[in-house]
């Protein structure tokens, strides 16, 4: 055999192995409440737990995992010759924190509302889920997201309060202390989905899409300083801290979704020194 003729065999033989497995990654710690990024070929299609995820140009996906789901996730990459590769992910469990307070007057705890009121809320939550919805192909999803505003963390993912044995609905993000003012900056690069300056629990409400169904709401702000449909940076300033709808001070809530799924953007912030509270 020549030495070229060798050398063509050699080639075949690495450049097309029988049934070559796609590549299949995962980024994230796979905890509850996570966010979680997998990186697979590009040519790959990609499944969790049966449902099919959405696969970028450059092989990037995402999902999520629920506040209370227990057990494995089973991801699985299939190539279009049919070669495949899984992981089975064990969720990690976390302590959530849940304080029951009893013999607080009913009215406290299921405040009675007007007809006007609940259409009020119907509506809001109506608008939020649409903005939420947005299945798009953006993937500012897989940037390293950074804190929106440098305040201390006044309130934690997923704590839970139930109130005379009636549990109230987890707390749905995180709280960020702020002067009412301070600018928000955006924690991963997005397109705004939802502004609405005065929704009845959350005041002035922005959602931002990062893609792959992957988004965040500000809650409580007041002001924005972008519009529906513009395209922003991460760290570009979009809005400002307040205390608008039912907020006991001034803040920022920041809750992200992947669809309806809560998760927790604490997971996704690098580590910092917390800052001292004020005097
Ligand atoms: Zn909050």
């Amino acid at each position: 055999m020549t030495r070229t003729g060798l050398t063509l065999l050699l080639t075949l033989a690495f450049a097309l192995p029988a049934n070559a497995e796609p590549t299949l990654s995962i980024r994230d710690d796979v905890t509850q409440g996570a966010m979680v990024r997998g990186q697979t070929s590009a040519t790959a299609t990609v499944t969790m737990n049966g449902r099919s995820l959405p696969v970028s140009e450059s092989g990037a996906f995402v999902f999520a995992v629920a506040r209370a789901y227990e057990g494995d996730v089973t991801v699985i990459a299939t190539d279009a010759d049919g070669s495949s590769a899984s992981l089975k992910l064990p969720v990690t469990d976390r302590a959530f924190d849940v304080q029951r307070i009893d013999g607080l007057p009913q009215d406290k705890v299921t405040p009675p509302k007007t007809k006007e009121v609940q259409d009020r809320i119907w509506r809001d939550v109506t608008q939020i889920r649409k903005a939420r919805g947005v299945e798009s192909g953006r993937i500012d999803f897989t940037e390293a997201f950074i804190w929106p505003v440098d305040g201390i963390v006044t309130g934690v993912f997923g704590s839970q309060r139930i109130l005379n044995g009636t549990p109230k609905s987890p707390h749905s993000g995180l709280d960020i202390a702020g002067d009412t003012g301070t600018p928000v900056n955006a924690p991963a690069g997005g397109v705004v989905t939802l502004w609405h300056p005065d929704m009845y629990y959350t005041g002035g409400t922005l959602v931002v899409d990062h893609g792959h169904g992957i988004s965040s709401t500000f809650i409580h702000l007041s002001d924005t300083l972008v519009k529906e449909g513009d395209v922003v940076k991460q760290g570009q300033p979009i809005a400002k801290v307040g205390a608008t709808g039912r907020a006991t001070g001034p803040h920022l809530h920041w809750s992200m979704n992947w669809d309806e799924v809560r998760i927790d953007p604490q997971l996704l912030l690098p580590d910092r020194d917390e800052p001292k509270e004020a005097e």
